[in-house]
């Protein structure tokens, strides 16, 4: 194992695709108590991804450009090698819903069974961004809404023009809707 982790510096991982409010929201508050923020970008072998990885880190790192203390790193592999890789103790995590309480109610018990010394901090999610996802902004982009209050500007361009480059399926006619008659 590496040298001992530093308590001052937290770790926020995500698949960022793309990175919304809400999580720029989490980084902000958690560069406030941290002297320094390390987001991990990384890869989940179960989801496929409309943003490459190297978009990703580079939408990041766009959008944390204005704080000082945070930097970004792409990663792959278990959470918390990473956080050691990086010297770090803390992971930070975002808490939405009681749904998000239950999935990371278990992940930071798994986490602190496969590395004692780091420990998992959560912050909640403000309001108006406790209904935010990346599953919803993919899909308010793809069906047209307004993207403005989920986003910041380096990802909605991008966002528009990969669901226009990938549309989706036409919905079924009408008549493919209807029940069939008796
Ligand atoms: P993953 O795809 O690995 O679940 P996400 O990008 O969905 O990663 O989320 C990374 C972290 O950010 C999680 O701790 C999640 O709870 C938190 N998070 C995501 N969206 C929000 C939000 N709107 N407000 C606060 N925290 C959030």
């Amino acid at each position: 194992m590496s040298s001992l982790p530093d308590g001052r510096i937290a770790v926020y991982t995500g698949t960022f695709d793309p990175i919304t409010f809400g999580h720029l929201d989490i980084i902000r508050r958690g560069s406030a108590i941290f002297e320094r923020i390390v987001v991990g970008v990384g890869i989940n072998p179960e989801k496929a991804t409309l943003f490459t990885p190297e978009e990703r880190v580079d939408q990041v790192r766009r959008v944390v450009a204005p704080f000082r203390n945070v930097e970004v790193k792409f990663y792959y592999g278990l959470t918390v090698q990473f956080v050691r890789q990086v010297g770090a103790r803390v992971m930070l995590r975002g808490l939405r819903t009681t749904s998000d309480m239950e999935y990371e109610f278990s992940m930071s018990l798994a986490n602190l069974i496969l590395d004692p010394e780091i420990e998992t901090v959560f912050l909640m999610a403000q309001d108006e961004y406790s209904h935010v996802s990346s599953t919803l902004i993919r899909q308010i982009a793809t069906l047209g809404g307004a993207l403005d209050k989920f986003v910041p500007p380096e990802v909605k361009e991008p966002l528009l023009r990969r669901v226009r480059d990938h549309p989706q399926p036409p919905p079924p006619a009408e008549r493919e809707l209807r029940p069939p008659e008796r």
